[in-house]
């Protein structure tokens, strides 16, 4: 079969003929139909520190993805050949304490699809059934395809209630534009959202930001000033940037809470006086919880949430050079390709 390959390390990524994967008890075997590009396909990419540390070459890549059920392993219940289902892109270990109390999402054992085994970006891959998600016949298939990181939005989006609160977003990736649509869709008064990238911004306007602010030339301080507010009562960190966790520390309200999803690098400053002194929450963000998240992104999307503004571009996947190009560029929302 047809696979996208990280096989030299180095930067790049090369479609080749890899064996078909052979399914084991409780596994599934999935026809994919339609991929997503994440962030971390693009680390894998361009062979960053990450990679080099994480990723074995001649492994196929890809989480994203949605197909339909093509082979039933033995012990499988529940499926059948033809369903259409995207799955969870964390295996979790299922013995440990987390996963026996049912926080499967906290499970310190995980390993990723398309990062420690053979993943989606191929015309098959193999998933435990337990990681499968059906998907309703009423959402089309370049939907699901990014359910992933949809599922990273709302985990982090709907870790404090948002109905009536001045929300921060920063980072207007295809996460952060994401996050902002829900924080509206759920009932945020003002939502907020910054970034450094104007084209991104218009998305985030488009899915529900009430206010988008290009912080490389205009101060946040000034936009709180502007919205006749104290700060911010919860903060969604979303890019991973230092200084966009700092301006957020500095305009949280007293009280504020803070979901962080974005990777910060090692050894990132920050003002743990205003952590302190204001008396924040910070909670870390990983993964989608398994799987009252996936239960809620469904819900959402078939109760009218418009998922589809985050999605700008499908492409061919012969084309995947052209896919990994926006995304390095930023020049773009989510990218679903076609197998
Ligand atoms: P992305 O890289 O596409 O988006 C990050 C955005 O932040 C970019 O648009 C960038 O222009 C913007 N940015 C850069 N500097 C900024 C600043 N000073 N102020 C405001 N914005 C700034 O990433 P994504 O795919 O949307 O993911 C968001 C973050 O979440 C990334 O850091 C990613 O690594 C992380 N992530 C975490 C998890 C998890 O489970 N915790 C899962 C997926 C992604
Ligand atoms: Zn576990």
């Amino acid at each position: 079969m047809k696979a996208l390959v990280k096989r030299h390390p180095s930067r790049g990524i090369w479609m080749e003929e890899v064996p078909m994967p052979v399914i084991g008890p409780n596994e599934v075997l999935i026809k994919v139909e339609k991929t997503a590009i994440c962030g971390t396909d693009l680390h894998i990419y361009n062979w960053d520190s990450w990679s080099q540390r994480t990723i074995r070459p001649g492994l196929v890549i890809g989480h994203e993805f949605v197909g339909r059920v093509a082979e039933i392993g033995p012990g499988v219940v529940g499926y059948a050949i033809g369903d259409r289902v995207s799955a969870e892109g964390h295996v979790v270990c299922g013995h440990c304490r987390n996963c026996r109390a049912g926080r499967q999402h906290l499970c310190p054992n995980t390993t990723g699809i398309g990062v420690n085994r053979d993943g989606a970006f191929a015309e098959y891959v193999a998933v435990p059934a337990s990681n499968l998600w059906p998907i309703p016949d009423q959402i089309p298939s370049e939907l699901a395809a990014f359910f992933d990181p949809y599922g990273n939005a709302a985990h982090c989006a709907l870790e404090f209630d948002l109905v009536g609160e001045d929300v921060l977003i920063t980072g207007a990736g295809p996460i952060g534009i994401i996050a902002a649509g829900i924080a509206k869709h759920v009932g945020a008064r003002n939502v907020v959202v910054t970034d450094i990238n104007d084209y991104r911004l218009k998305l985030a306007a488009d899915m529900g930001a009430t206010r988008v602010v290009n912080v490389a030339n205009q101060s946040l301080t000034e936009v709180v000033k502007d919205l006749h507010i104290d700060g911010f009562d919860v903060g969604l960190e979303m890019s991973g940037n230092p200084r966009a966790f700092n301006d957020m520390l500095s305009t949280m309200y007293h009280g504020g809470k803070i979901a962080l999803l974005g990777i910060l690098p090692s050894g990132a400053g920050i003002d743990w006086d205003k952590v302190i002194f204001k008396g924040l929450t910070l909670q870390g963000i990983y993964g989608r919880k398994m799987y009252e998240t996936w239960y809620k992104m469904t819900q959402m999307v078939l109760t009218g949430f418009p998922l589809q503004k985050a999605l700008t571009h499908q492409i061919q996947i012969d084309d995947f050079q052209r896919g990994f190009d926006l995304m390095d560029a930023g020049a773009c929302g989510k990218v679903v390709c076609s197998w």
